[in-house]
């Protein structure tokens, strides 16, 4: 048992993330799991995520390929069908479930509200609030116009782990 917790900017502290973290689509019909806890968590405000999410941003959890399976059923691929990018979805109820960036094959980006618990989750960093609608509010401890470059998501990566100590 892991003991993983995230203080919010504004204050209040989510619940202690369990692993393995078990999961589903809407209809249940593809179930996932992840073993290892995640990389760093994001929301985006990007246009693609606000059509795909059919809300005002999409929720990731950066998780390693090495802990992640899908336990039941076959995921499809949908959104963009590009080779950059490989977004899975349930063939039958249609819920965009997890995202493959090829340039990055040892990541999995899962969307967490797919995990049967996810109250643990909270949006460690925000990405193109470029484009976000002027209401949304995250609660992310960084933000950023556009995706962050590299070398600030490795530091990023460490700020994460280390806030996750008790
Ligand atoms: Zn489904
Ligand atoms: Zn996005």
């Amino acid at each position: 048992m892991s003991n993983h917790r995230q203080r919010f900017a504004f204050g209040a502290s989510v619940h202690a993330m369990k692993l393995p973290l078990e999961g589903g689509c809407r209809c249940d019909a593809v179930r996932i799991r992840v073993t290892e806890a995640p990389l760093i968590t994001f929301a985006c405000h990007c246009n693609g995520c606000q059509r795909m999410s059919s809300s005002a941003f999409s929720l990731t959890a950066l998780c390693l390929a090495s802990g992640f399976t899908v336990t039941k059923g076959e995921p499809v691929i949908g959104g963009l069908h590009g080779e950059d990018v490989q977004h899975y979805f349930c063939g039958h109820c249609m819920t965009w479930m997890f995202t493959r960036p090829a340039p990055l094959p040892h990541i999995v980006n899962v969307r967490p509200t797919m995990f049967d618990d996810h109250a643990w989750f909270a949006p460690f960093a925000e990405t193109f609030t470029k484009t976000k609608l002027p209401w949304a509010q995250t609660g992310a401890v960084h933000s950023f116009e556009e995706f962050p470059p590299m070398d600030a998501f490795e530091d990023l990566v460490k700020a994460y782990a280390a806030q996750q100590k008790p």
